[in-house]
Formats: structure tokens, C-alpha cells, sequence
């Protein structure tokens, strides 16, 4: 055939469609990371713990001691869009877990070895499944592949082995072991600020010293302190820029029109932890986190950015971290196949009235401070 004329179209066999869709959720250890920390927090637990072989490429074991999976359950875990999170489309609009596609543990058994120990408080012990391409398999072979009886807590043990064994492409892209593990450090950092009431800890398997360890039940600067130094905790301010609508009690109780026009915006809250002039970073460090997903946004970071352009030297970049909530009817989540990037209503809006909010959160500081320098 000349290459002018069409070539048949074909069906794509099924393993292979498979392991195009894991690729665009599981990029590397750290994006297989984020989807496992995200159904343990899903889970509600309070502590996490994960455990790294060759930047996770080897390894990448994550212990947590939320409700755990049902034993009926586990047959169906890893097949493509099971899960237990949402059950009609209109469930995306008030959605409140981080989950909600079911295509996390599938993927991920599409592209490594994929096991799964799990304990309800139900069941009076752990249950230990294996899993390739979507379905139960034998642990050895020559065994059932049925759920074994297995020692465990109250929780789940979520193990990954050799990712992208089977995807030598994905594997060769990624640049070493070490840069991995600095991914992984850098989600799990991210996620322990924002959710400073669960316990995080990450470690090299073998080793006895975690890299990352937090304590249950901080607070977002006890956090921060920890995490990022106190460098950084010194000089952090603090904002709650939140819609007019619920910073204003009275307002609410104004005429029908504007409750409409306020319900039309939707109301939003946030915390901004940023800090002064007197930290100067190379780069912004910004922590975005949108109805708790940790988010990407170039508009925001630039509008943050430019609020600082006044008050640190060129070339001086601030820390922030900015959590916004808004109603989960105004957002959609499902527009990225990781997730990390999210619409919402009157975003410009809202990214402007936490922005001068900052603004004035700095202005106040840096004129009490040069009051303080004159007397
Ligand atoms: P999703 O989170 O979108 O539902 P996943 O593939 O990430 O999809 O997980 C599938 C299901 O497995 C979840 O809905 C949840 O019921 C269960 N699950 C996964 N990880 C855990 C965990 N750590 N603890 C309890 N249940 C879990
Ligand atoms: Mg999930």
C-alpha cells in the first residue's frame, strides 16, 4: 500500500489499552505515591507510613491504619472503575474524597506487582491479596489465587513491586533513583503540611531512620516548622481571606437578590500561610491546595507572585501555602487524569480577593515594623 491511502483501523487488544491508561495516571513512584496516600487519607486514617526501595522503582510500600477493604471487596479492588467513593454522576458534585474513579490500583497493577494486605475491624485478622492486570492471581505460583488469612493491624498494607517492569519506555525516561525519591519526599512533605493532624513517616526499606517524620496532631505551622524549616516558620504571616457572604454575618440576611447573587458566586474560604519580606527564597514555593487536592495552578502562582514584586528584591521569592475551599458543586476535579488541576467558578475572583488580602497581611506588617524601627 502507498502511503497515501488509509490504513484499516484496528481494535487495540485489551493489555495494551490497559497500559496506555495506567501511563497517564502512574507517570513515576511519586504519582503511584499520591494515588495510594490519597485512598489512605480517603480512608481516614491518622497515621501513614511509607517505605521506598530504589527511589520506589524496586519498592513502595505504604502502611496506614485506616478502615480497610472488605473481604468481599477484594476480588473486584484493582479492576478498572471499582470503587466505593461515588455511585451516581451527581455524586461529583459534592464530592468529598480524593478517590472517586476507581482507577488508581488498577493501574498500578497494570504496570508492577501489585499486593494488598487488609484488615477491617471487623475481621478478627488480615486478609493478603496479589494482583496483575486488574484481577487476583496467585502469590506463587501454583497457588489459588484467592485472599489468604495473613497477620496484620487494623488498616492497610498497599505493596508495589518492580514498577513499569512490563513498560521498559517509562522506565528508561526516568532520570535516577535518587531523583525519584526526592519526588516521593516532596508529595508526602506536601500532603503532611496540609493534613498536619495525621502522622506521616518515609523511609528507605532496611534503614532504621525515617528521612520524614511527623507527629500526630500538629497544627499547619507546627507543620511547616518541621518540614520546611524555621527559616521559613520565623517569618510566616497568616490570612483568611473568605467570600464576603460568610465574613459578613449580616449580609446573609439582605434581600432575596443578593442571596441569589451570592449563591450564583458561590461562598469560599481559605488559609494563606506566607511569609514576610525578610525570606527571600530563589524560587516560590507554593503549596496549593483546592477542597484539599494538591493542585496546580500557573494563574494563581503568578497572582501571588506579583503581590510580592513590591516588597522583596528582584529576584526574591516567597513560601506560600493556600488552602481554598469552595462548594464541591462549583469545582470540577475530573478534568486531568491525575487530578492535578481543577476548574472552579469566579476563580480570577477569588484569586484576587485572597491576593489583596496577603497584600494588606504584609502592608500592615512592614508599617508596624517601620513604626517599631522610628521609636
Ligand atoms: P478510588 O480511590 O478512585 O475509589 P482506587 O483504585 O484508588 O480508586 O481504589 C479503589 C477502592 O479501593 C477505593 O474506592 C477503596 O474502597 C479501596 N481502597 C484503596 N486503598 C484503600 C485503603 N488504603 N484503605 C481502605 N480502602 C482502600
Ligand atoms: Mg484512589
Amino acid at each position: 500500500a502507498t502511503s497515501n491511502e488509509p490504513r484499516p483501523i484496528k481494535r487495540l487488544n485489551e493489555t495494551l489499552i490497559n497500559r496506555i491508561a495506567a501511563g497517564e495516571i502512574i507517570h513515576r513512584p511519586a504519582s503511584a505515591l499520591k494515588e495510594l496516600i490519597e485512598n489512605s487519607l480517603d480512608a481516614g486514617s491518622t497515621s501513614i507510613k511509607v517505605s521506598v526501595k530504589d527511589g520506589g522503582l524496586k519498592l513502595l510500600q505504604i502502611q496506614d491504619n485506616g478502615h480497610g477493604i472488605r473481604k468481599t471487596d477484594l476480588p473486584i479492588l484493582a479492576e478498572r472503575f471499582t470503587t466505593s467513593k461515588i455511585s451516581s454522576f451527581s455524586d461529583l458534585s459534592r464530592i468529598a474524597t480524593y478517590g472517586f474513579r476507581g482507577e488508581a490500583l488498577a493501574s498500578i497493577s497494570h504496570v508492577a506487582r501489585l499486593s494488598v494486605t487488609t484488615k477491617t475491624k471487623k475481621d478478627g485478622h488480615a486478609w493478603k491479596a496479589t494482583y496483575s492486570d486488574g484481577v487476583l492471581v496467585p502469590a506463587k505460583a501454583g497457588q489459588s489465587a484467592d485472599p489468604k488469612p495473613s497477620a496484620g493491624n487494623d488498616g492497610t498494607i498497599i505493596t508495589i513491586e518492580d514498577l513499569f517492569f512490563n513498560t521498559p519506555t517509562r522506565l528508561s525516561a526516568l532520570r535516577s533513583a535518587s531523583d525519584e525519591y526526592a519526588r516521593i519526599l516532596d508529595v508526602m512533605t506536601k500532603y503532611a503540611v496540609h493534613n498536619s493532624r495525621v502522622s506521616f513517616q518515609c523511609k528507605k526499606a532496611g534503614s532504621g531512620s525515617p528521612e520524614l517524620t511527623t507527629p500526630a496532631n500538629s497544627t499547619i505551622p507546627q507543620a511547616i516548622k518541621l518540614l520546611y524549616g524555621h527559616t521559613i516558620a520565623n517569618e510566616l504571616l497568616h490570612a483568611t481571606p473568605t467570600s464576603s457572604g460568610e465574613q459578613d454575618p449580616d449580609e446573609s440576611m439582605d434581600v432575596d437578590e443578593e442571596d441569589q447573587d451570592m449563591d450564583e458566586k458561590g461562598s469560599w474560604r481559605s488559609e494563606v500561610y506566607f511569609t514576610n519580606a525578610n525570606y527571600q527564597a530563589k524560587k516560590t514555593n507554593f503549596l496549593l491546595f483546592i477542597n484539599h487536592r494538591l493542585v496546580e495552578s500557573s494563574r494563581m502562582k503568578r497572582a501571588v507572585e506579583a503581590v510580592y514584586t513590591s516588597i522583596l528584591p528582584k529576584g526574591a521569592s516567597p513560601f506560600v501555602y493556600l488552602s481554598l475551599e469552595v462548594d464541591p458543586k462549583h469545582v470540577d476535579v475530573n478534568v486531568h487524569p491525575t487530578k492535578k488541576e481543577v476548574h472552579f467558578l469566579n476563580e480570577d475572583g477569588i484569586t484576587a480577593e485572597i491576593c489583596s488580602a496577603v497584600q494588606a497581611t504584609l502592608a500592615k506588617q512592614a508599617t508596624s515594623r517601620s513604626f517599631e524601627t522610628q521609636t
